[in-house]
């Protein structure tokens, strides 16, 4: 054979390699300002919806606006959300095409790792005030020492009235903080501890106050002065807080992160980065020929347990009461048929590369910051235990679909395969039969107090999510009998 010339190895190159590619490169002036621009918005979003009770009444308020009306038996009109316990909402934009040919769904992720608060939680010693906390979803604990932090929720009183409380992100609020020890002094009982062991959950207590009451000698008059705060402040007593959700999360806005300010840092974009991408790309959705649905789950970060989490029975209910709005039957064989036929993104972000750990990142199939949203065409751990493992036909029509849109995106999985691995909404989702994958921005420091994403990323995600929902009906899709 004769020996290839330079050029002819860079047309064969070119023709049979695989190139990746960085947005920004890309991107066209305009589009450049259409990513700055998008970041701003991204940043107000992730400012608006601290928790998941946050981010529902954030999502309600955005598609109130764009038209999106209460989905209920008897509704009528094309664009519904129906929300749940306030705590998991979906929007909905009717489709040309018959339901149960299947819907397209973009499944995102509103609850954040966080401490909540015990029961009883709050306490004095040595005329400290503190409220015990207990810390949900993945966390590194001592990322949640010596910061300031937030207060965001509910307290029910037994009576009923439920009083919501915002505290520290007011531009007058003060603010709390869970206590770290100087290093002067943790040598031995820090220092010397494994990282996971070193920060105690027992220890981990939010400082409240130290005024006391007027009262001399008193026991407890410190706790007692902080009692009367909260009631004058907020009508509640000390056993109110058996019954309410207050959740601690990072004080303060979401920022530019970078001299060129590419990117955005702040807390819980994993995953109100893909509900963002989902909430925008779902209020830009005009007359789909395939119903488009965006569904914004609770509990995913616990394993998607309980009510109001991707594992609820919510998805049939909704599938049922968008079976009615169409004027379909919503019998048992027309829901498990919708779904079946369903395509489904589940929007949840993956690690992107970061070059300080290379050791834990399997370079060739990682994900890097800038090179747009990452397609993760299988989750779980060790031999893909318990993982959503999308087949190959599906993800082929998807990869169609943005090459025709020219979405920028990237295909990766997470971590190298024996360091650890993690599970989404995925595999709940896909029991019911519909093709679902992950799809969602890289990020880097994921779980910690300030992550950062991309703002290219996020302006990728939402053209992947809008470019699946307006592509036309899959040729062969529902590839089954149901
Ligand atoms: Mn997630
Ligand atoms: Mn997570």
């Amino acid at each position: 054979m004769a020996k290839l010339s330079k050029k002819k190895f860079k047309e064969l190159n070119d023709e049979l390699s695989l190139k990746r590619n960085n947005v920004w490169e890309e991107a066209k002036p305009v589009q450049r300002k259409e990513i700055m621009a998008l970041g701003d918005k991204y940043k107000t979003f992730l400012d608006q919806a601290k928790t998941e009770r946050m981010a529902v009444q954030a999502i309600k308020k955005a598609a109130r606006r764009k038209g999106f009306r209460q989905l209920k038996p008897g509704a009528t009109g094309k664009r519904f959300y129906l929300e749940f316990k306030g705590k998991l909402i979906a929007l909905a934009v009717l489709g040309r095409r018959p339901l149960d040919n299947g819907m397209r769904l973009l499944g995102a992720h509103i609850d954040a790792p966080r401490l909540d608060l015990k029961m009883h939680p709050l306490y004095e010693e040595q005329e400290l005030v503190y409220l015990k906390t207990h810390y949900y979803g993945g966390i590194k604990k001592y990322q949640w020492l010596a910061r300031p932090l937030a207060i965001h929720g509910v307290v029910v009183t037994a009576e009923g009235k439920k009083v919501e409380v915002h505290l520290g992100d007011g531009p007058d609020d003060p603010v709390f903080s869970v206590l770290d020890l100087l290093p002067h002094l943790s040598r031995r009982s820090q220092g010397q501890k494994k990282l996971n062991e070193a920060v105690e959950a027992e220890r981990m207590n939010l400082l409240l106050g130290t005024l006391p009451l007027d009262a001399g000698e008193a026991a407890g008059k410190v706790k007692l002065a902080i009692l009367q705060e909260l009631n004058k402040r907020f009508g509640i007593k000390e056993n109110d807080l058996i019954s309410a959700e207050l959740e601690l999360v990072p004080a303060g806005a979401a920022r530019d992160v970078g001299l060129d300010r590419s990117m955005v840092g702040g807390y819980g974009q994993d995953d109100r980065a893909s509900a963002f991408g989902a909430l925008e790309a779902i209020l830009d959705v005009k007359d789909p020929a395939v119903t488009s649905v965006a569904l914004f789950f609770d509990k995913e970060e616990i394993g998607s347990e309980g009510a109001t989490s991707a594992q609820s029975r919510f998805v049939e209910h909704l599938t049922a009461l968008l079976l009615q709005a169409a004027g379909q039957e919503a019998d048992y064989l027309s829901i498990s048929r919708t779904l079946a036929a369903s395509q489904m993104l589940s929007a949840d972000v993956n690690a992107a590369y970061d070059p300080d750990y290379p050791e834990v990142h399997e370079k060739r199939n990682a994900a890097y910051l800038g090179y747009g949203v990452c397609l993760t065409k299988y989750t779980g751990h060790g031999g893909k235990y318990a993982a959503s493992d999308a087949d190959a036909e599906y993800v082929a029509w998807l990869r169609g679909v943005w090459d025709k849109a020219k979405v920028i995106w990237q295909a990766a999985g997470m971590g190298k395969i024996d360091e650890g691995g993690g599970g989404t909404i995925a595999k709940h989702l896909a029991v019911y039969g519909m093709d679902i994958i992950d799809v969602g921005p890289p990020m880097l420091s994921m779980h910690s107090p300030f992550e950062i994403s991309h703002k290219a990323d996020i302006y990728s995600s939402v053209q992947a999510y809008l470019a699946f929902y307006q592509a036309p009906p899959m040729k062969g899709g529902n590839r089954g009998v149901l």
